[in-house]
């Protein structure tokens, strides 16, 4: 009898650990690298990945058990997409079996409940052709319901849904059955995409020469060596997503392979979606967070099966099951929302390009605000870079006016305190032209927080650090982090007093405000209240874009990527929002956020302008926003994070300790603190230092403490040993609540 084969197995358990299991000789042929398998674990029936054949040299564990059972036709992952799993286990110190699971759709990843079956069309197909009409009289005698069948379905090119031809014409199942059963047809079965995407209506591409800037970009796009990384810096307006329409065309109808395209948001990108399907048409699967489990699935097989070749969606679309990858686009590179907030921490940008290299496929990352990493990434010659320097339609850049806010007198209007003399103006004109316009204000709800005037007291969440917002319809306090909610305070909670003043205005507030001066235009407000449905968002826009809609207002949702010609004037309520944050990225963010939203006015013919209202006009994120000068804002940021060292400067992983008492969540940190610091000194010099412990600046969320400790370290290989290390060895006691989050390349140190 020949030896039993072992293979390991990783499973979604937080153990830096693989699983031996043996193979059943019936399903040896499909157990290979990559394929999935339900194993025993303890008393549980558990989903894991095949990693490969286990080490012979190795003793086989005791209590040694068998594969249950592999459900699918072919392996989950391919070699890439195993190796690329791999990477992100090692990179973020997490472990495997967590990473693979997190890279599949939710309904590959549980044992018990099957998979959903794909659902199927039922389509009829002509089996056996009639030629003359003497056998079609004799085949169909004493059936003329079927006779119209057959000859509906040959009229129809030889192939229709079933559903269609019952409809069409009014016959049972039973008359198709018939077809089937007499030989001359047989049944088929389509898979059916369960895609809402699907139902909105794509305009026809337009069919755009390229400008000289434009086809440089797509010709050296079209050269870049596989495997490498293209950062196309690219104005706003300056037509980037036609570069990537015509390089993914190449890629993909030229060489005949597969792409991924990563936008921040789907719901804010709706245009940019819907550019891609207007060119590809069913060859995109669109991986929105409005598909079910199931329609995520139908996608997903869809795109293993090689019956769709793009793929475009946010982060974890970067995992999407291609086969021979050519291309991977990430569009906005320098948006957040590519980072991923819990386990596995994983940047989507870095995957992108990690992913790209292990499949020989071209990374394009675009962007008009590169973030600095990519920025000082193409200094250094990583990645090659291209510039798009003029906007590619009628538009120029618009000019950018700033008021100082210090200097417009106070005054007891309250639309004062958010449209200065100069911004109110220019609304009334543009508005009186017919024109559209669109203002920014980055604060939702009616009033940021209450305020008691006579101690200074603010009404802050019971759970978070945070002030409470107001919010009206129905009148609530409302925590931005938790989502706690309580009734309005009549009183003081510290002193009594029931004089309790409103501080900064919101976007609800604001909507009163414009609704009073601007009787006649036709409003949209645009913030996390008003988009709570799936496909708000897109609605909003497309009223905007069939001009069913004066004034767009709201939060920097409105900022991203939109393109509507007619918007002559941008707004900026309240430049200074968050700049102050204690965040090293603080600046860059507003500095992007204030350039993006400048880029919407002025893509038409008739030019625009914007105007920023700040208090810090001398603030280089300001400055430089007005000037459009991405390279100025570059030097003065890069030199601010070289002392104290920030990245790109340095890496940087930011340990989150946290509890539910205060001086459990200090202990912790403190614990943290002296292993890394005892871990950094056993490794030598590797140019690694440890601050903290701190509390963060938000001490306490959702009922936990917070405190953290930075890591920074001149080189990512010993910070990848240290981030392992820590993450299998560090001791989390096992009460309080305590936890210990290792947040490699931190987004953000809140
Ligand atoms: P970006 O993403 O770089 O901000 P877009 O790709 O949205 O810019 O393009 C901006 C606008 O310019 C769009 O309305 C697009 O249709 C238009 N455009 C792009 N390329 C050309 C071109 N070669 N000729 C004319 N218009 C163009
Ligand atoms: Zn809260």
């Amino acid at each position: 009898m020949p030896p039993e084969r072992l293979v390991d197995v990783a499973l979604p358990a937080p153990l830096f650990r693989r699983y031996t299991y043996a193979v059943p000789a019936g399903l040896d042929a499909r157990v290979v690298a990559g394929t999935r398998v339900v194993v025993p674990l303890g008393g549980r029936r558990v989903v894991g990945i095949v990693v490969g054949d286990a080490d012979p040299a190795r003793e086989p564990p005791k209590g040694l058990r068998a594969i249950a059972a592999a459900p699918d036709e072919a392996p989950a992952f391919d070699a890439t997409l195993l190796a690329l799993g791999e990477w992100i286990a090692d990179y973020y110190a997490v472990p495997l079996g967590l990473v693979l699971r997190a890279m599949l759709p939710a309904a590959l990843g549980s044992a018990d409940a099957p998979a959903p079956a794909a659902r199927t069309t039922a389509v009829l197909a002509l089996a056996r052709p009639l030629e003359t009409l003497l056998e079609r009289e004799r085949a169909f005698a004493r059936s003329p319901k079927q006779r119209g069948a057959y000859e509906l379905l040959e009229s129809l090119g030889g192939r229709a849904p079933a559903a269609h031809l019952r409809e069409q014409l009014g016959v049972t199942k039973a008359v198709l059955d018939g077809l089937v059963a007499k030989g001359f047809a047989r049944w088929e079965h389509d898979v059916a995409m369960r895609d809402p995407f699907a139902s909105r209506r794509v305009p026809p591409a337009a069919p755009h020469v390229p400008t000289p800037d434009q086809a440089a970009a797509i010709a050296a796009l079209r050269e870049a060596p596989p495997g490498h990384a293209v950062l196309v810096y690219g104005i706003t307006g300056s037509g980037k997503t036609l570069v990537y329409l015509e390089f993914l065309r190449e890629v993909v109808e030229g060489r005949g392979r597969g792409a991924i395209v990563l936008v921040p948001e789907i719901a804010l990108t709706p245009q940019t979606v819907d550019r891609f399907r207007a060119v590809f048409g069913d060859r995109v699967a669109v991986l929105h967070s409005g598909l079910s489990d199931g329609e995520r699935l139908d996608a997903w097989r869809a795109l293993a099966a090689g019956e769709r070749r793009i793929a475009v969606g946010p982060r974890s679309a970067v995992f999407a099951p291609i086969r021979d990858l050519g291309a991977i686009v990430v569009d906005e590179e320098h948006e957040q929302t590519y980072k991923q907030h819990e386990t596995p921490r994983y940047h989507a940008r870095d995957v992108a390009v990690v992913r790209a290299r292990l499949a020989g496929a071209v990374c394009v990352l675009g962007s008009a605000t590169p973030s600095l990493e990519s920025w000082v990434n193409a200094e250094q010659g990583k990645y090659a870079r291209l510039s798009l320097p003029a906007r590619a339609g009628a538009g120029t850049l618009p000019a950018v006016e700033v008021v100082d806010l210090t200097r417009v007198p106070p005054s007891p209007d309250p639309l004062r305190r958010v449209l200065s003399p100069p911004l109110e103006e220019a609304l009334a004109e543009t508005l009186a032209r017919g024109d559209q316009a669109i203002l920014l204000l980055n604060r939702r709800g009616f009033a940021a927080f209450i305020q008691c005037p006579s101690c200074g007291d603010v009404a802050t969440c019971p759970q978070c650090a945070i002030s409470l917002t107001l919010h009206r319809g129905p009148d609530r306090l409302l925590c931005h982090y938790c989502q706690h909610v309580e009734p309005p305070r009549a009183a003081c909670a510290r002193c009594g007093g029931t004089t309790l003043a409103r501080r900064g205005i919101g976007t609800q507030q604001l909507e009163q405000l414009l609704a009073e001066r601007f009787p006649r235009a036709r409003l949209a407000r645009m913030d996390v209240d008003t988009t709570a449905g799936k496909w708000a968002h897109a609605e909003i826009l497309d009223r905007v874009a069939r001009r069913e809609v004066d004034l767009l207002f709201g939060t920097q949702m409105i900022a991203k990527g939109l393109d509507f010609p007619d918007v002559t004037l941008v707004g900026v309520v309240d430049a200074d929002t968050g700049i102050n944050l204690p965040d090293f990225r603080a600046s860059e963010r507003c500095f992007q956020l204030l350039a993006q939203v400048a880029g919407r006015a002025g893509r038409g013919a008739k030019g625009g302008r914007v105007i920023i209202q700040t208090r810090s006009p001398g603030h280089h994120a300001v400055r430089c926003a007005v000037t459009h000068d991405y390279h100025a804002f570059v030097t003065e940021e890069l030199a601010g994070r070289r002392f104290p060292a920030y990245p790109p400067e340095v890496r940087l992983a930011n340990v989150v300790l946290s509890a539910l008492s205060e001086a459990g969540a200090h202990a912790l940190a403190e614990a943290a603190a002296a292993w890394l610091r005892d871990a950094v000194g056993r490794l030598g010099d590797a140019g690694m230092t440890v601050l903290g412990p701190a509390p963060c600046p938000v001490e306490r969320i959702q009922a936990r403490w917070r405190w953290h400790v930075l890591v920074k370290s001149r080189e990512a290989g010993p910070l990848s040993r240290l981030a392992r290390g820590f993450a299998a060895r560090f001791p989390v006691p096992p009460r309080d609540g305590a936890r210990a989050v290792f947040d490699r390349d931190p987004s953000s140190l809140l």
